[in-house]
C-alpha cells in the first residue's frame, strides 16, 4: 500500500504538466479554428476578375458584395447554379444563401471603375452594382492581443520554473521554488547500502546501530521514557565514508532516506532557504519513520554573527534559524532522525550542537591500517585481482588514505591493468596506481637538461640520506627523479606511521629531512635553487605550528593561538610576541637547515653514491638504498598506545618534492598524499 502511495506521489509532475499544456494548446487551437471558420465559411471558390466578368456577361450574377473594401463576394442567380461550370462552387452541402465565389478587389476606386465600365457594355438586366458592406471581425484583434499575452505568460512561467530548479509542480505551481530539493530514496528505489559495504568505522557503526534499532522498533525505547537523539552529526575529513554510513543506516533500518546538501538550501532569493527547510521537514514527517541526511551542513550551519564583513549573511542565518526551529519542533517519537555530515565542526554554530539537536556527534577518522585493509577488501571485491594481491600490503602502503582515496586507487589499478591487456589486476598495477595517485601522471617526454637532472638527483638523495640517518624520520619507501604531474620533478616517498600524536623530536627530524634537499644542493654545488620552494612552504607551516599551536618553545611558552587566530582579523597577541614568534620560527628552521647540512657533510660519500645511482636508474627502492649504503641504523620504533582524545591531529610529515604549491584552506588537515610523499 505504501508502495503505491509512493508511486503516486512521485509521478504527478509529468502528468500534471501534460494536462496543463494540452488545455492551453486546445484553447489556442479552438480560437484559431473559430476565427478561420468564421472567415472562410462563406467564402467559397476563389476566382479572378476576368472570370467574374465572364459570369456577369453571361448574366449569371445575382448580387455582388464587397466586404470591408477588400474582397468581393459573388452570389449566383438561382437558375445559374445548376450550370456545369459552377459545379465546383455548388457541391452538396452548400447552402444557397452564401456567396459562391470571392475575389480580391484591389484598390476600391479602380474596382468601382472597372465595374462601371463592365456595366456600360451590358444590357440593364445583366448589370451588377457592388454593395459595400462592413463585416466586424472581432476575433482577429482579440487574437492579436491574446497571442503576445500568452507568449509572455509562457516565458514567465518558464523562467520561474527554471529558477525553482525545474521543480515542475502541476498546473503552473510556480512557487515551488521554496520546495526542498532533497532526493528521496525509499522502498521503490531502495537504498541498497548496508553496514557490510562500510568497512572499518567500528565505533561509529556501534553508535548508529542504536538508531537503526530505534527506527526498527521505536516502542522499545519510548516505552521506557527514553529519548532517541534527534540529530547525529558525523564529523570527519572528506571521503571517509560519512555519506556511506548514513546511507547504510537507512538501508539497514529499511526506511526512506532523504539526502540533501547544505548548499541546496541556498538560493539568491530571501526566504527561500527557510522555506526549503520547512518543506523538507514537512515531507520527512509525512514519510516518518525516516532519515534526513544533510551533507556539508557547514554551508548553512556556520556560526551566526561571524564574518560580518561579508554581505548576504542574513539569508543563511534565516535558514539556520529555521533549521533550529524545525529541530526543536519535532519530537523523536515521530521517527524522523536527522543526520548531517561536516568536515569543519569548528565553524558550526554552537546552537546546532546543543543537546536536543545534534546531540550525538560521531567522529569519523581516516582509517587505521586495519580499517584500510577492510576497505581494500570491500573495493577489491568489485575487480578481478590476481591471488598475489594482498590487501594487507596495500593497507601498509597507504597510510593517511581515506576510503575515497582507496576506492580511487583500486579503480586506477583496474584501469592500468586493462590498458596493459591483463586478465587480472596485479600488485604491480597497484604500485603504479599509487604512484599515480600520489605523484600524478608520469611525464615521460619532459625534457630536463643533464645539469638540472643532477641537481634534482642530489636534492632527492639529500632528502633520502637525511631520512635514513635521522632517528625519528619516517622510513623510506622509494625515491625517484621521474618527473610527474604538474611541476613535480621527483620525490622521496616515506611511510608515516599511523599516529595520533607527534612528538617534538619527530617534528624537528621531519623538518630537517625536508630541508635535506636544499642542504644537499648547497653542500654539493654551493648554490641553492627554486626547487626547494615547496619544502620551505612545508617547513614554515610546521615551524609556525610548533610555536603558535603546539606551544613547543620555551620562549613563547605553552600557548596555542589555533582557535583564536581563526576567529578574528586581529592577532590575539602583542607585537612583541609576534616578533618573538617570527624570531623563533626563523631560528628553528635555521637550526634544522644547519643540522641537515652537517649530517649530509658527514655522509657525503653515501649522498654521492645515492645521487649517482638515481641519475642512472631514476627510481631507487628501500632495498636498493640498503644495498648501496647499508642498513638504516634505526629500527622502526613502536609508539606506546596513546588515547585517541588527544587532538587535533598533528600534521604528519611534510612533502618533499618540487611540486608547485597547492591552494589550501588554512586549517585543512594534511593531505594523505602529502604525508606519504615526505
Ligand atoms: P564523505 O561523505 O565522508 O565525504 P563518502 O561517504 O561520500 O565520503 O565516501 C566516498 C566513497 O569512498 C564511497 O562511495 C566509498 O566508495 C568510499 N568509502 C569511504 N569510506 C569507506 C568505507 N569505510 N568503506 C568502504 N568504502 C568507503
Amino acid at each position: 500500500m505504501d508502495k503505491n502511495k509512493n508511486k503516486q506521489k512521485k509521478k504527478p509532475t509529468p502528468q500534471g504538466k501534460f494536462n496543463a499544456y494540452w488545455i492551453y494548446g486546445l484553447i489556442i487551437l479552438v480560437l484559431i479554428g473559430i476565427n478561420l471558420f468564421s472567415l472562410t465559411s462563406y467564402k467559397n471558390e476563389p476566382i479572378n476578375m476576368a472570370k467574374f466578368k465572364e459570369m456577369v456577361t453571361r448574366g449569371d450574377v445575382d448580387r455582388l458584395e464587397v466586404v470591408n473594401e477588400k474582397y468581393a463576394q459573388v452570389y449566383l442567380k438561382k437558375d445559374a447554379m445548376d450550370k456545369e461550370e459552377y459545379k465546383d462552387a455548388t457541391q452538396p452541402g452548400f447552402s444557397g444563401s452564401n456567396p459562391q465565389y470571392y475575389f480580391n478587389i484591389g484598390p476600391p476606386e479602380s474596382f468601382q471603375k472597372k465595374i462601371d465600365e463592365l456595366n456600360q457594355a451590358l444590357p440593364g438586366e445583366k448589370r451588377v452594382e457592388p454593395i459595400w458592406v462592413e463585416h466586424e471581425n472581432w476575433l482577429g484583434p482579440l487574437i492579436s492581443w491574446i497571442f503576445p499575452l500568452l507568449i509572455i505568460i509562457g516565458i514567465w512561467m518558464f523562467i520561474m520554473r527554471r529558477m525553482a530548479g525545474g521543480g515542475g509542480a502541476p498546473g503552473g505551481q510556480i512557487f515551488s521554488i521554496g520546495k526542498s530539493k532533497a532526493t528521496l530514496f525509499d522502498k521503490s528505489d531502495k537504498v541498497n547500502v548496508t553496514f557490510k559495504d562500510v568497512a572499518g568505522l567500528q565505533e561509529a557503526k556501534v553508535e548508529v546501530m542504536e538508531i537503526v534499532d530505534f527506527l526498527k522498533n521505536p516502542k522499545k525505547y519510548t516505552a521506557l521514557g527514553g529519548k532517541i537523539p534527534k540529530g547525529v552529526l558525523l564529523i570527519g575529513p572528506p571521503g571517509t565514508g560519512k555519506t556511506l554510513l548514513a546511507k547504510a543506516v537507512a538501508g539497514e533500518a529499511d526506511v526512506p532516506f532523504f539526502s540533501i546538501s547544505g548548499s541546496d538550501f541556498v538560493e539568491m532569493f530571501v526566504g527561500v532557504g527557510a522555506s526549503r527547510v520547512r518543506d523538507l521537514f514537512r515531507q520527512a514527517r509525512e514519510k516518518a519513520p525516516c532519515i534526513v541526511f544533510i551533507d556539508e551542513i557547514d554551508a548553512i550551519g556556520r556560526a551566526r554573527g561571524r564574518s560580518a564583513m561579508q554581505g548576504g549573511n542574513d539569508e543563511r542565518e534565516n535558514t539556520l534559524n529555521q533549521l533550529l526551529v524545525e529541530m526543536d519542533g519535532f519530537s523523536t517519537d515521530k521517527g524522523v532522525i536527522l543526520m548531517a555530515a561536516t568536515n569543519r565542526p569548528d565553524i558550526l554554530d554552537p546552537a546546532l550542537m546543543r543537546p536536543g539537536r545534534f546531540d550525538r556527534q560521531i567522529g569519523i577518522d581516516r582509517p587505521d591500517i586495519k580499517g584500510r585493509e577492510d576497505i581494500f577488501k570491500v573495493h577489491l571485491k568489485d575487480i578481478t585481482i590476481s591471488p598475489k594481491v594482498d590487501p594487507k600490503v596495500l593497507a601498509e602502503m597507504t597510510p593517511g588514505f581515506a576510503g575515497a582515496d582507496i576506492a580511487n586507487v583500486c579503480n586506477e589499478a583496474a584501469l592500468i591493468a586493462a590498458r596493459r591487456n591483463k586478465k587480472h589486476v596485479e600488485m604491480e598495477d597497484f604500485h603504479d596506481a599509487l604512484d599515480r595517485v600520489i605523484g600524478g601522471l608520469e611525464k615521460k617526454n619532459k625534457v630536463i637538461s643533464p645539469k638540472e637532472k643532477e641537481i634534482i638527483a642530489y636534492h632527492e638523495a639529500g632528502h633520502a640520506i637525511c631520512g635514513w640517518y635521522l632517528e625519528h624520520a619516517s622510513p623510506l619507501v622509494k625515491v625517484t627523479i621521474v618527473p610527474r604531474g604538474i611541476g613535480t620533478l621527483g620525490y622521496a616517498q616515506y611511510l608515516p606511521k599511523d599516529e595520533y600524536i607527534v612528538r617534538k623530536e619527530q617534528m624537528l627530524d621531519q623538518m630537517c629531512m625536508t630541508l635535506g634537499g636544499r642542504a644537499a644542493e648547497q653542500n654539493i654545488f654551493g648554490k641553492i635553487s627554486t626547487g626547494a620552494q615547496n619544502d620551505l612552504d612545508q617547513v614554515t607551516k610546521s615551524a609556525y605550528a610548533m610555536v603558535t599551536i603546539y606551544g613547543m618553545t620555551d620562549e613563547v611558552g605553552n600557548v596555542s593561538f589555533y582557535a583564536m587566530n581563526q576567529d578574528s582579523f586581529q592577532k590575539p597577541y602583542s607585537e612583541e610576541t609576534a616578533e618573538l614568534i617570527d624570531k623563533k620560527v626563523r631560528e628553528t628552521i635555521q637550526d634544522q637547515f644547519k643540522r641537515a647540512k652537517d649530517l649530509l657533510a658527514h655522509h657525503q660519500k653515501e649522498l654521492e653514491i645515492l645521487a649517482g645511482q638515481l641519475l642512472e636508474k631514476e627510481v631507487l627502492l628501500k632495498s636498493d638504498v640498503e644495498r648501496l649504503i647499508g642498513e638504516r641504523p634505526f629500527k622502526d620504533e613502536h609508539i606506546p598506545f596513546v588515547p585517541k582524545f588527544i587532538d587535533p591531529p598533528v600534521p604528519k610529515g611534510s612533502k618533499v618534492s618540487d611540486e608547485a604549491p597547492s591552494e589550501k584552506e588554512d586549517n585543512e588537515e594534511v593531505d594523505p598524499k602529502e604525508a606519504i610523499k615526505s
